[in-house]
């Protein structure tokens, strides 16, 4: 049976000599929520905007509701688009705003029946009451909630955001976060949601797909990607990993802590050492520790991020060592600024990437 509500095959879009996505394929599910993470440039736009039907590609075909829809115009898609700049129109109100699509789209809804549904997504997103206001009249987290009635005023079955949250200060994008979410959960439609936040692409996502130079690297759950990131480039885009370049070989990874048995690695294009932030231990500097690494790192600062704290050591020539202490665990220690200690971890938590692994 087949349950996908969205597929893409072998999708590639370029502009000029630059490939912006190179042969995507990923296949989505009904009800499902996607992030899309990836650095600036890597083609997050231009996935969707080949998807809504802005773009057309050279090559693959893309699948919506059991039909090819390659060849479909945009607004004949039945996909909603939020933008990240919001695009509402100035002059008009909150209610005229969310109504626009249904009173001047394709379809043409008459005004009262628009109003109508309109009503019901402004209430949705919790604007209730503002309906009359002009859009420069309410606040950034507003405007974005104006622009999701808007597009969820049409009743597309796929939602496709690009950085919704990007413009909102860091408080209001946590609790857009999870209002997100939960509109998303009462209408029941698929949600494609891309993000140059980490944070935000693993506590959003059902699923996370990563994007880089245009190929996507790695399509999985947060956990997966998490735990098994692919490749030391999604170690890096995820910002939860201390890296270390080096040598694997015979079974054994050497870098600036020494040489450590690396029993399971993975094949990657590069050798390299990947070291979770939760995963550092600090031990003070006369400390043997019996076995595993033991990389002397002078403490520079702490910082408070509420459900942990993240302390910073320099490893020296220019290497930044993360420590995670996650609150749940207890107390936090206290180090001394500018003091030397042992950092060490357990060689079987790392994550190996080699040339000469066997897969
Ligand atoms: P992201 O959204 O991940 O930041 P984009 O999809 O916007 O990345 O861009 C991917 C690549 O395609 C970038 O190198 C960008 O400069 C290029 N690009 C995007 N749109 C155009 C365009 N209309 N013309 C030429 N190059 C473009
Ligand atoms: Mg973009």
């Amino acid at each position: 049976m087949d349950t996908s509500v969205f597929r893409l095959e072998g999708v590639t879009k370029r502009y000029g000599d630059l490939v912006a996505l190179n042969d995507a394929s990923l296949e989505v599910g009904a009800n499902e929520y996607l992030s899309f993470l990836g650095p600036s440039g890597s083609g997050k736009t231009t996935l969707l905007r080949v998807i809504a039907g802005f773009e057309a590609p050279e090559t693959g075909r893309i699948f919506f509701d059991g039909r090819d829809i390659t060849n479909v115009q945009a607004h004949e898609r039945g996909i909603g688009f939020v933008f990240q700049n919001f695009a509402l129109f100035p002059h008009l109100t909150v209610m005229q705003n969310v109504a626009f699509g249904l009173t001047n789209g394709k379809t043409r809804v008459p005004t009262p029946e628009a109003e109508g549904r309109a009503a019901e997504m402004i209430e949705l997103v919790g604007l209730s009451g503002m309906e009359g206001r002009g859009v420069d009249q309410i606040s950034g987290g507003q405007r974005q909630r104006v622009a999701l009635a808007r597009t969820l005023a049409m009743k597309p079955r796929l939602v496709l955001l690009d950085e919704p949250l990007g413009a909102l200060d860091a408080n209001l994008r946590s609790r857009m976060r999870n209002e997100l979410r939960a509109i998303r959960e009462r209408l029941g439609v698929t949600f494609l949601h891309v993000t140059g936040s980490e944070t935000e692409a693993l506590a959003m996502g059902d699923r996370v797909v990563v994007l880089d130079r245009g190929t996507i690297i790695q399509t999985g759950t947060p956990g997966e990607i998490y735990d098994r990131p692919a490749s030391p480039d999604v170690a890096h885009f995820l910002n939860r990993f201390n890296l270390f370049e080096g040598t694997l070989s015979n079974g054994s990874f050497s870098a600036s802590f020494g040489t450590i048995r690396a029993p399971a690695a993975t094949r990657a294009d590069r050798d390299c050492y990947a070291v979770r932030y939760d995963r550092v231990k600090v031990l003070p500097l006369s400390a043997k520790p019996a076995d595993g690494p033991a990389l002397k790192a002078t403490y520079i600062a702490s910082e408070y991020l509420g459900s942990s704290i993240m302390s910073f050591f320099d490893a020296g020539q220019g290497h930044l060592i993360e420590m995670e202490h996650h609150l749940s665990l207890g107390a936090p220690e206290t180090y001394e600024p500018r003091q030397d200690y042992l950092l060490t971890w357990n060689p079987e938590q790392a994550i190996v990437f080699g040339r000469e692994a066997a897969i």
